[in-house]
């Protein structure tokens, strides 16, 4: 054997021909493999479901599921597994018909013991290479990770700060400060607004990445949520010309969570709400209750979500680009973070839109009591 594989050293051999089965596995076990043979391609691929052995060597010309077939099923059940295909002489050619299906290497009939074991061999050191090119490429992207995740927490105090300035210097100058001058500080604050919130987000995500962020054992009071998130949006200029109203039922229990990430999660919806909405919009949120479940609503008379997008919205970075919102700052994680916490609370978000109509968020919680009861 090329590499150990102390784990892992097992070789499927799915071949009609008893002969070339008994064989096989003999000079394969005698150089340290764990040889498992069948006589037909659906037994193998059976095993092949539970077991994912690295290497397969399959005869093409087989009566019922032929080599070719049995590489198509294989690739969709376990795409690493290196496929070795044994031909006769006159099938050259379908062997690199198989290689172009996704087989590795092809072994023609008759062949020699050494033969056989350099290309057992061979398969083996490719499956240990992809594992080991698999293995890195993950280890490099969680240093990028961690590499942006620390910039990100450097620079959130010093933008922070910077922030801070800006908007004493305007509350105490504002008078003595000529127009322009104010206008170009307005802007600022605007930009370094969108700054800190993707370092939120990417931090939130980092988090979200390496631990809970719910707790799943407080309760709160989602209507002095919502109220509160709404109040807080009412006083930001971006807000300024869209009108935004709270229904809520009377009497509702309060819902499982703690109250900093319902906070975040209402907050997210209603950001984009009024993001992603018209000058002389609405937002309306709905609190009711249904059950076991308190049912909150974010809807706004906004752009709508183009339906080719929506399976998308809960995706990491994935931002519906229209020519109404290429403009719109943003990250794509808002969505994320918003189904990471419900989740993790046990309930549920969907999205109903309609391009250029309206947006409404739908999500579930489960009530604080009844938590248990809602999971069931
Ligand atoms: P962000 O707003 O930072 O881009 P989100 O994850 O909050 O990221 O949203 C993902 C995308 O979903 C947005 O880029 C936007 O295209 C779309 N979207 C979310 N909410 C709304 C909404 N209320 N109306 C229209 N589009 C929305």
């Amino acid at each position: 054997m090329p590499n150990s594989f102390p784990d892992n050293n097992v070789i499927f051999i799915i071949d009609d021909d008893e002969i070339i089965r008994i064989s096989c596995e003999r000079i394969l076990q005698k150089s340290g493999y764990k040889v498992e043979t069948f006589g037909n391609g659906h037994e193998g691929i059976e095993r092949l479901k539970q077991v994912h052995p690295p290497l397969l060597v399959v005869d093409i010309k087989m009566p019922e599921l032929n080599g070719f077939e049995v590489i198509k099923i294989v690739r969709k059940i376990d795409p690493d597994v290196v496929i070795v295909v044994i031909t006769g002489y006159a099938t050259i050619e379908t062997a690199v018909d198989a290689m172009k299906m996704g087989a590795y290497d092809f072994l023609p009939k008759p062949f020699t013991p050494g033969e056989l074991r350099m290309i057992i061999d061979r398969g083996f050191e490719r499956w240990r290479l992809t594992k080991e090119a698999k293995r890195l490429r993950k280890e490099k992207e969680e240093v990028e990770r961690k590499f942006v995740t620390l910039v990100s927490h450097q620079l959130k105090g010093p933008l922070g700060a910077v922030k801070q300035y800006l908007d004493v210097l305007l509350y105490t100058s504002h008078d003595r400060l000529p127009g322009e001058t104010i206008e170009w500080i307005s802007r600022s604050q605007s930009r370094i607004a969108e700054m800190l919130s993707l370092i939120q987000d990417w931090l939130m995500m980092s988090k979200l990445d390496h631990g809970v962020l719910c707790d799943r054992s407080a309760s709160s009071d989602i209507v002095k949520i919502v109220e509160g998130v709404i109040e807080e949006y009412r006083q930001l200029p971006s807000a300024a010309n869209i009108r935004m109203s709270a229904e809520t039922a009377p009497g509702l229990s309060p819902v499982r969570g703690d109250a900093v990430s319902l906070n975040m999660l209402v907050g997210n919806l209603i950001s984009n709400a009024v993001k992603y909405n018209r000058p002389g919009g609405k937002v309306t949120v709905r609190v009711s209750a249904d059950g076991k479940w308190t049912v909150l609503t974010v809807s706004d008379t906004g752009l709508g979500i183009p339906s080719a997008f929506r399976a998308h919205l809960f995706e990491e970075f994935y931002r519906a680009k229209t020519p109404e919102t290429q403009n719109i700052p943003g990250t794509g994680l808002g969505l994320v973070i918003c189904k990471r916490i419900v989740d993790e609370l046990g309930g549920s978000i969907e999205v109903d839109s309609k391009e250029g109509e309206y947006s409404t968020f739908t999500v579930k919680l489960p009530v604080a009591e009844l938590s248990q009861e809602a999971e069931e």
